[in-house]
């Protein structure tokens, strides 16, 4: 019964209603759009629809939502910003449905809905910004910034797939610190640690771009050189033999012993199976005196 007699107040929706005629002329609105565009009543009424609108959302009413209501008849939940008689913006939801010429237009608040968008954008950002530096954690040596163990065998595997089907040499180096035990000893755990580091500088230093330079562990180091065969390894070991002599721990000199192998394609190694023949190699360094490069043979 009361349904009946119910003539419906359109100014008691609690959404801004709008009716535009055939030239998009505001011929309705109710008191929640005047509440909305900060203005009279009076002001809406015969006023088009478009000069409510910022430029972008301009675009998307006549790029979207007309062509939309002419083929669909309806329209939802399309963002807009109206522009406020203050100059300021205000986002907002809009539907719209057609019937005949005129357009019934809905427009919600979604100021909270358009933080919270912005809110959900940064933190997105923000994970993957955390990402990246949880993820270059995980492949460097903290002590040096080299990569470290893992990121080295994952880029050696690598390599060594990449070698098949080409006809290049691919060398590794396993360079380790000769009595570093003694410099530990003698001079402390941070002097010992500041020797790593300047070492690892200069192994990046020399190194080029396609290089991959690591900290195996300890005072050990690993250099991965593509494209390079034997002589131009040795030169790289007798390069650094001279550079490593410029680091002075008090009235000592650095020496470091390194252990050569390199892998040809028709090898076909294993990372494991270079590292061992490398590895090998440094042995007999340092069973034949220490700061000398050996080379293994394959
Ligand atoms: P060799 O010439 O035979 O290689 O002798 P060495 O003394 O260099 O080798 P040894 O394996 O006996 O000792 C390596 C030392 O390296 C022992 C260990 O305490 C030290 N060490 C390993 N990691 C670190 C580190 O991160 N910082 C410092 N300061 N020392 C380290
Ligand atoms: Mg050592
Ligand atoms: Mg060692």
């Amino acid at each position: 019964m009361i349904a009946k007699q119910l003539i419906p107040n359109l100014n008691l929706f609690p959404a801004a209603l709008v009716v535009t005629d055939q030239e998009r002329k505001i011929c309705y609105a109710n008191q929640d759009m005047a509440t909305l565009c900060h203005c009279e009543l009076g002001h809406l009424i015969d006023s088009r629809l478009h000069d409510w609108l910022t430029a972008a959302s301009k675009i998307v009413q006549e790029s979207y939502i007309i062509p939309m209501l002419l083929h669909e008849q309806r329209c939802e939940e399309v963002q807009l910003n109206l522009r406020l008689p203050d100059g300021k913006k205000l986002a907002v939801l809009a539907s719209a449905q057609r019937q005949e010429s005129y357009l019934y237009w809905t427009f919600i608040k979604s100021e909270r809905r358009d933080q919270l968008y912005q809110e959900l954008v940064e933190a997105r950002r923000l994970l993957e910004i955390r990402a990246s530096e949880l993820h270059l954690q995980s492949i460097t040596d903290e002590l040096t910034g080299l990569a470290n163990r893992r990121e080295l065998v994952k880029a050696a595997e690598q390599l060594l797939k990449q070698q098949q089907g080409s006809e290049q040499a691919l060398s590794m180096l396993i360079l380790d610190v000769d009595y570093f035990k003694a410099i530990n000893d003698q001079y402390g755990h941070d002097i010992g640690d500041q020797v790593l580091r300047k070492l690892g500088t200069i192994l990046q230093k020399q190194a080029r771009r396609s290089d991959v330079v690591a900290r195996f562990g300890g005072e050990e180091f690993t250099l991965l050189l593509p494209n390079t065969n034997l002589d131009a390894a040795l030169q790289v070991a007798n390069r650094l033999h001279k550079l490593v002599n410029e680091i002075q721990t008090k009235d000592q000199t650095l020496t470091v012993s390194i252990g050569i192998a390199v892998a040809l394609p028709e090898h076909k190694l294993s990372f494991e199976q270079l590292f061992k023949l490398a590895d090998q190699a440094l042995y007999q360094a340092k069973k034949q005196g220490r700061n000398c490069t050996r080379v293994a043979e394959i």
